[in-house]
């Protein structure tokens, strides 16, 4: 069958924030009142210009973040929209920063941690404790979200969805992955969609239609930290000198009814440190009618061979502090996806002959604040403002234009101040977490003026052997017959190792402490349609073979990744969701490329299907 062309004005890749920050302005200034033409299409003359956005996930808002955020970008797009009847959203309201201790001694806690645990307990009674956690009874503004909102990421971006197709001028298709874009002599000329009807490794079978060429004067790539089109370009235009995506994290989150007497008013943001492990933070935003979103991060700087978040994330619930608030509720829905933490610092080229990026792939996150959609959003409105301001004076879109409409708003706007200040914010966590947080305040209080540095390692080169790891608390005998054991059974080594290190069992209700399994079905309702190939794919066995951690099976959020013939580990697509953990965890860099592991994250359908998160 031979592959479709089709032509359009501008297509963009992917439905988060930016593209729909991008698309809400655009959409709104491409028709006049009576209904004419504005700016004129050129693929199909007389008409306004056909804009089309492919988004990956089965419906618009299938990913997963927080979200607590100031909203100045989204405010300057929907001026009401506290009044705007999105579900799950509540102004801001109480703020709290919390430093959690270990209750059960199992996390590992460097000297200085110990040191500052026992000040803490010995001088409890002055100190304002309660449930094994240190209220800060200071936080920094550059932390606080006041004035903004707390919405569910997956219902504002249904919400934002609606409002954009609502104009008619631009057309949204979810369930339709971008598979590459099609680059001509360095100039991006559009994408191909996916190929449909293939086997496991992409060759042709029952049914197969080779996914389409969208040829368009303009691609923007909005797929997010992972994406495959802005890691194609990445790989094809490399980054700017000394710009690297080193800094990660996964992000995994619960959506839950909280107990029918819980205290917790809608609007209260509560972030956390210290537990279950000192590098693990957590949060917890309360929505009206008693729902809630908690999650975790774990970063790539956690220097474990065991960086799963799914166990992890239980005991942090289980904590005393959170227990007392969450005991009795109910999981509404779970999912995971990768934070790109590089900021400024992994900003790629932002424009080409062709194209542009917008959102976190480009850039926009601000590590510092903790906050991504906003800016996302904004990069977003400041392309559409270029796009138009381009359109209607006729200029075609190539690097030089679309530098001095987009790249030169952009570097003039509050994303940019903002990202400059929180470039090196982070930087102390390269050498541990009390000195990341002591970079972070000096960051933030100098307005970046200062900071503490750290050279940022790419992850591989942060990950201990495991028996390095547990040294003194599981023996490399004790390790090797765990490892026999598991792989006999064909499931990840962690929980019987975090067993083993002195964690709790996880006392399982069946309706919030579930089974990782339960949580895929229950919480993300994970589904994948057949007829397409795998999108995580092992580049070189031989590297798997010879790789002794295997971090890729212990992280995989969905259970994915298992172990394998031969040292080589297997990849289960129907349970795949989609956060991108493993393409940035491997433990074996390529031959050719010490930046890129050996895992490709390819272009992929499916995953979650809750549009909570
Ligand atoms: C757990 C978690 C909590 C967070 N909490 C907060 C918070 O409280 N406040 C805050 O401001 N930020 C938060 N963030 C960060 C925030 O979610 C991101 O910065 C923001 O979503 C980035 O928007 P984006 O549009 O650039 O990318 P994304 O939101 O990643 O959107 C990219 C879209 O592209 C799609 N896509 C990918 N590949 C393809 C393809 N090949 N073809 C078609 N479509 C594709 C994806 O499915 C996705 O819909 C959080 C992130 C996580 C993971
Ligand atoms: S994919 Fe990477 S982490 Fe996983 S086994 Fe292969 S080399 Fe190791
Ligand atoms: S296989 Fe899927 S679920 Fe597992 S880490 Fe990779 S992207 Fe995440």
């Amino acid at each position: 069958m031979e592959r479709q062309r089709l032509d359009a004005d501008i297509v963009c890749v992917g439905f988060g924030p930016a593209t729909a920050g991008f698309l809400t302005t655009l959409s709104k200034q491409l028709v006049n009142a009576d209904g004419s033409p504005a700016v004129e299409s050129a693929v199909m003359p007389g008409a306004p210009p056909q804009v089309l956005c492919y988004e990956r996930a089965d419906d618009i808002g299938f990913g997963v973040s927080g979200v607590v955020t100031r909203a100045r970008a989204l405010r300057a797009s929907f001026p009401g929209i506290e009044k705007a009847g999105i579900p799950m959203a509540a102004p801001v309201g109480e703020e709290m920063v919390l430093y959690l201790l270990d209750p059960h001694g199992a996390s590992r806690r460097s000297t200085t941690l110990h040191l500052a645990d026992w000040f803490i307990r010995t001088f409890k009674f002055a100190l304002p404790i309660e449930h094994h956690a240190l209220n800060l009874p200071w936080t920094p503004s550059f932390l606080h979200k006041r004035g903004g909102m707390v919405l569910s990421i997956g219902q504002f971006m249904q919400w934002a969805g609606a409002q954009v197709q609502s104009t008619g001028a631009v057309q949204i298709w979810p369930g339709t992955p971008v598979s590459q874009a099609l680059i001509e002599e360095n100039k991006v000329v559009g994408v191909r969609l996916l190929d449909q009807g293939v086997d496991k490794k992409g060759r042709p079978a029952d049914g197969f239609t080779p996914g389409m060429d969208i040829h368009a004067a303009l691609t923007v790539v909005g797929d997010g930290p992972v994406g495959p089109i802005g890691q194609q370009l990445n790989a094809h235009f490399g980054l700017p000198e000394g710009h690297h995506t080193r800094d990660w994290a996964v992000g995994m989150k619960f959506v839950l009814d909280l107990p029918a007497d819980s205290p917790l008013k809608p609007g209260t943001v509560l972030h956390t440190f210290g537990y279950p492990e000192p590098e693990i933070f957590g949060f917890l935003y309360v929505h009206p009618d008693r729902v809630a979103s908690l999650g975790i991060f774990v970063p790539s700087w956690f220097d474990s061979p065991m960086r799963t978040a799914y166990r992890y994330l239980q005991h942090w619930m289980l904590h005393p502090y959170l227990w007392r608030y969450l005991k009795g509720g109910k999981l509404r829905s779970w999912g995971a996806k990768t934070l790109g933490e590089s900021g400024k610092r992994g900003e790629p080229h932002l424009v080409g002959d062709g194209y542009a990026r917008i959102g976190e792939g480009s850039g926009s996150t601000n590590v510092l604040t903790g906050s991504g959609v906003d800016e996302a959003w904004a990069t977003g409105t400041q392309l559409a403002e270029a796009v138009l301001e381009l359109l209607k004076t006729k200029k075609p879109f190539t690097m030089q234009n679309l530098d001095e409409a987009y790249v030169k708003r952009r570097r003039a706007s509050w994303v940019e101040q903002e990202a400059v200040v929180a470039e090196k914010s982070r930087d102390g966590f390269q050498k541990g977490v009390v000195r990341g947080m002591m970079g972070m305040a000096l960051a933030g209080l100098t307005k970046g003026r200062f900071t503490l540095g750290g050279d940022p390692a790419p992850p591989w080169k942060r990950i201990p052997r495991i028996e390095e790891y547990y040294r003194g608390r599981v023996s490399p005998g004790q390790i090797a017959k765990l490892r026999g054991e598991c792989k006999a059974r064909g499931v990840s080594l962690h929980g019987a190792l975090m067993d083993k290190a002195g964690w709790p069992a996880i006392p399982f209700d069946g309706q919030l402490l579930v089974s990782h399994q339960d949580a895929l079905l229950m919480g993300g309702k994970v589904q994948a349609p057949p007829g397409y190939a795998d999108h995580v794919v092992f580049l070189y066995p031989e590297l798997c073979e010879k790789c002794g951690t295997k971090i890729c099976i212990e992280l995989c959020s969905g259970q994915a990744i298992t172990p394998g013939e031969n040292g080589v580990p297997v990849f289960d697509r129907e349970k795949c969701v989609h956060c991108g953990a493993c393409v940035w965890n491997c433990a074996q860099p390529l031959p050719y490329d010490s930046e890129r592991g050996n895992i490709a994250f390819r272009a992929g359908t499916g995953g979650l299907h809750s549009a909570e998160n």
